[in-house]
């Protein structure tokens, strides 16, 4: 596995795959990396990759001045091992001033998706995302980018930011990989206690009673009411549960005939924001 941390190394590594016929894979992490990661790399390959590259760069333009861009698990020793191990071809860990060299200007906001949710919770969250993943596209000129349906309104956000742009790049979407008992695998998960732990999978269980229950044509309202209420009493703060529109992220007051929809949820359990999402 090459691992590069300036563009010319990174220009001449995937120049190299091209040159040699291999279509290239981005996989874009921050790190701490776990089974879902690794997933994404494996789904590239399948999709027909004949390199990956990981990028692993913990974005500052992503945090907010209140978040955890500090406390931020890193491991870059334990990543590159995983890495190596799931067959990567490329690490790409540039340092934040190749990524952003001072006088830098430039960021990209994609208005529809990005607005509510996430949008809303952590202003200025996904022009980082936004921002740095049409850095590694162009960066990496990969043919292929794989994103996590963990983070569902990111892959939206970056979907529409490939479109709107026409980046030749295919965005591969990767099923979330969870724990045994349904947790949505994170790299924060290691911050809950063992209470925490195991009160956190309830997230999981009653998102997939409440999308089987509204699936089958209970109100939603009501529906999400008593879902809060559970979650509420089991200790988490909630943030969000909601039914959206899975492209666009508007929301739903009731079911929709056509087109598919997502239940997305974010809840805040200690000190710990758990995302997840599952298709309706
Ligand atoms: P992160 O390192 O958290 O920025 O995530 C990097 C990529 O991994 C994103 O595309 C995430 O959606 C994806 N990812 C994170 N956790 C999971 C998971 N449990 N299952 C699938 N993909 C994941």
């Amino acid at each position: 596995m090459q691992i590069c941390r300036d563009l010319p190394s990174l220009r001449a590594a995937t120049a190299a795959f091209r040159a040699a016929g291999r279509r290239l894979a981005v996989v874009p992490t921050m790190g701490a990396l776990h089974e879902g990661h690794l997933a994404l790399i494996g789904a590239a390959r399948a999709a027909g990759a004949g390199a990956v590259a990981a990028s692993i760069f913990v974005n500052p333009l992503q945090f907010g001045p209140n978040e955890d861009l500090a406390r931020y698990p890193r491991d870059e020793e334990g990543d590159l091992a995983k890495l190596r191990a799931a067959g990567c071809d490329l690490a790409w860990l540039p340092p934040v001033e190749v990524m952003y060299p001072p006088g830098n200007a430039t960021v990209i906001e994609v208005a529809g998706p990005s607005a509510g949710w996430e949008g809303d919770a952590r202003p200025g969250h996904f022009r980082g995302v936004a921002t740095v993943c049409c850095k590694l596209f162009l960066q990496s000129q990969a043919e292929l980018a794989a994103f996590g349906e963990k983070d569902w309104q990111q892959l939206q956000v970056v979907t529409r930011m490939a479109a709107d742009l026409d980046i030749p790049i295919r965005i591969l979407p990767v099923p979330t990989v969870r724990e045994a008992d349904g947790l949505a695998m994170s790299s924060r998960n290691r911050f809950l206690s063992p209470q925490e732990r195991a009160t956190a999978p309830l997230l999981h269980r009653a998102m997939t009673e409440a999308a089987a229950a509204i699936g089958a044509g209970a109100p939603v309202a009501a529906t999400l009411e008593g879902a809060l209420a559970r979650l509420r009493g089991a200790g988490f703060a909630p943030d969000y549960l909601a039914l959206v529109e899975a492209e666009t992220m508007r929301p739903l007051a009731a079911r929709r005939e056509q087109g598919p929809m997502r239940l997305i949820a974010a809840a805040r359990l200690g000190t710990v924001r758990l995302l997840d999402n599952i298709a309706v």
